[in-house]
C-alpha cells in the first residue's frame, strides 16, 4: 500500500473532471490528482461509436486552455454553415494532449486503471485494476466528484431486455463492422445516438425503406443553427432572446411548447407526435429531413426481449427475423440524479448550471472553487442544475440556468472570466457589440429576462397543481 497527498481528488478523469482541473489550476496554485479506471482521460469518448461527432460545435468544448478543432465554420457536407464538429478520435486526441500538459506543469498527476471506492468516510483511497495496489489518499482540501453525470454508452451497458442467443443483435459501434445487410436494420432507441445511426446508415446509401426505427419516446430537440458561437454569435444571441420571449409569454405549458417550436428553438422529427422527452440532443434542419424519411416508426413501448421471430415490447409485439440486425443504441446517455449542492463542506459534485454544456459548467466550478472563498457565494454562483429527461425538465432547467447567467455575469470576478472563457458559447459578446443581430437581442434580454424566470417558475408549478 502506498500513500500520498494532495489538495484535491479528482474522482473522473472524463470532459468534466479535466475542464474542472484545468480551470482549478489556472487559477490557484492547488496540487490535483485525477483518478479514473480507464486508461486515458476523454471519459466515455473512449467506447464512442466510430462515426460519432459533437453534437454541437467544438469552438466552445473541451477545456478553457486549449483550443478543440479549428474554430472554422464547415463549407461542405451536412454541417455547411456551423462550426466545426470534431470526431470522438479528435477529442480524445485532444483531452491526450490536455492532460500532458496539465501533468507537466507538475501540479497534476493521473492515476488510469484505478477504482476509486466512494464510501462516504474521511479516509480516500483507489485500487490499480493492474497491480491490485491500494492508495490511500490525504486530501487536504476537497474531493471532487466527477462521476455524478457518468455518461452510459451503448457499447458497455448491459440492455434492460433479454436477447435470444439465435438473434442478431449488435451495439451502434458494430455497425461499422458489419460484414453483410442481412434483412433490414432495427434501431433501438429514441435518442440522439439512435438518430446518428439512422442519419449513417442513410449516408451511407442504405434504403430508408429498410430501416425500421423503434421510438419509445418523441422528444424536443435543439436548433443547432442557434448554437453558434464566435463570428456567428448573433444566432446564438436571437436564439437566447427568442427563448427568453416564449418563456415571458407562454399562457401555458402547452402554450410554451408551441411558441418554442414556431421561434425555431426546438425542433421534432415527427410534427403529429407531442414529444414527451428532452435530453440537450441537438440537430439541424438536414438531418430532421434525414430522420422523417425514415417512415417505419415503432412506438410501442420499451423492449423486453428480442427473439428469432419476435421483439416483445411493452405495448405489443413487432414481428424479426433471424437475420435482421437490431442495433442497440438505448444506454442512458448522462445520468439523471437529483440536484445535490454543488459545493458542499470538503466535497464538489459537478453537475450541470447552464443547460447542455458539461464542459462549461465543470471550468466554471473550478474557476468559483480557485477564486471564491464561502460556499454560500460558490452556491449562489453555480446551482445544480438537474439534467433534464423528460420535455417539462426544459422549464425549470431554463428558469436555473438563466437566473445562474444573471448571477455569473455581474460578478466582478466570474463576470469577465466568462466573457474570455472559450467554453463559454457566448463569449466575446462584447467584442459584437456593432452586430445589429447581437444588440437587438440584448435588448430583448434586457425585457424578457426576470418575466421569462417568473413566468417559467408559474409554469412549472401548474404542472403540479
Ligand atoms: C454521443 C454523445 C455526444 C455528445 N456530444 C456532446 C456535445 O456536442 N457537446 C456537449 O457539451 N456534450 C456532449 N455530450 C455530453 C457528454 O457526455 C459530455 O460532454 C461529457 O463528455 C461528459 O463527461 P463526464 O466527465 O461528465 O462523464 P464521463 O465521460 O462518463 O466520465 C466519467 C469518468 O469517471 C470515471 N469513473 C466513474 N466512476 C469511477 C470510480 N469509482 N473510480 C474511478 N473512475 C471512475 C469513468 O471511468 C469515466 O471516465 C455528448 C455525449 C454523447 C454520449
Amino acid at each position: 500500500m502506498s500513500s500520498i497527498e494532495t489538495d484535491y481528488l479528482v474522482v473522473g478523469g472524463g470532459a468534466a473532471g479535466i475542464a474542472f482541473t484545468d480551470a482549478l489550476v489556472a487559477d490557484s496554485d492547488a496540487d490535483v490528482v485525477i483518478v479514473d479506471r480507464r486508461h486515458r482521460a476523454g471519459g466515455h469518448w473512449n467506447d464512442a461509436y466510430p462515426f460519432v461527432r459533437l453534437h454541437q460545435p467544438a469552438a466552445f468544448y473541451g477545456v478553457n486552455s486549449r483550443v478543440l478543432g479549428s474554430d472554422t465554420i464547415d463549407t461542405t457536407g451536412r454541417n455547411a454553415g456551423g462550426y466545426e464538429r470534431v470526431t470522438a478520435a479528435e477529442i480524445l486526441e485532444y483531452f491526450d494532449h490536455v492532460l500532458a500538459s496539465l501533468v507537466g506543469s507538475g501540479r497534476v498527476r493521473f492515476f488510469g486503471m484505478s477504482d476509486y471506492e466512494f464510501d462516504g468516510g474521511d479516509t480516500h483511497r483507489f485500487v490499480s485494476r493492474l497491480t491490485g495496489e491500494e492508495t490511500t489518499v490525504t486530501v487536504r482540501r476537497k474531493l471532487v466528484d466527477a462521476t455524478y453525470l457518468e455518461t452510459s454508452v451503448p457499447s458497455t451497458h448491459t440492455p434492460s431486455f433479454a436477447v435470444d442467443e439465435d438473434a442478431r443483435m449488435i451495439p451502434v459501434n458494430g455497425l461499422v463492422k458489419l460484414a453483410d445487410s442481412g434483412s433490414g436494420f432495427t434501431i433501438l432507441g429514441a435518442g440522439k445516438t439512435a438518430m446518428d445511426a439512422c442519419i449513417w446508415l442513410v449516408d451511407e446509401g442504405v434504403d430508408p425503406g429498410s430501416i425500421r426505427w423503434v421510438r419509445p419516446r418523441d422528444g424536443w430537440l435543439l436548433n443547432r443553427d442557434y448554437a453558434q458561437p464566435l463570428e456567428l454569435i448573433g444566432w446564438m444571441m436571437e436564439g437566447v432572446a427568442r427563448n427568453l420571449e416564449c418563456a415571458a409569454e407562454a399562457q401555458s405549458v402547452e402554450d410554451l411548447f408551441r411558441r418554442l417550436e414556431a421561434s425555431e428553438q426546438l425542433l421534432r422529427v415527427d410534427e403529429s407526435v407531442e414529444p414527451t422527452m428532452y435530453r440537450c440532443a441537438t440537430v439541424n434542419r438536414g438531418e430532421i429531413e434525414t430522420l422523417r424519411s425514415i417512415e417505419q416508426v415503432v412506438r410501442l413501448g420499451r423492449v423486453r426481449s428480442i427473439g428469432t421471430s419476435a421483439i416483445e415490447m411493452e405495448d405489443g409485439t413487432l414481428p424479426t427475423d433471424g437475420r435482421q440486425i437490431h442495433v442497440d443504441c438505448t444506454a442512458d446517455g448522462l445520468h439523471v440524479g437529483p440536484g445535490r449542492p454543488i459545493f458542499a463542506g470538503d466535497t464538489i459534485t459537478l453537475q450541470q448550471v447552464r443547460t447542455c454544456q458539461p464542459t462549461y459548467n465543470a471550468a466554471l466550478v473550478g474557476f468559483v472553487e480557485a477564486v471564491k472563498g464561502d460556499e454560500v457565494t460558490k452556491n449562489r454562483l453555480c446551482p445544480p442544475n438537474p439534467y433534464p429527461t423528460r420535455a417539462t425538465d426544459w422549464i425549470g432547467g431554463t428558469a436555473i440556468s438563466q437566473r445562474s447567467e444573471m448571477v455569473t455575469m455581474a460578478d466582478p470576478e466570474v463576470g469577465p472570466w466568462r466573457e474570455a472563457s472559450r467554453l463559454n458559447a457566448a463569449a466575446g459578446l462584447m467584442d459584437h457589440l456593432d452586430d445589429p443581430m447581437v444588440t437587438a437581442a440584448a435588448g430583448r434580454f434586457a425585457i424578457f429576462g426576470e418575466p421569462a424566470i417568473e413566468n417559467l417558475h408559474r409554469l412549472e408549478a401548474s404542472l403540479t397543481s
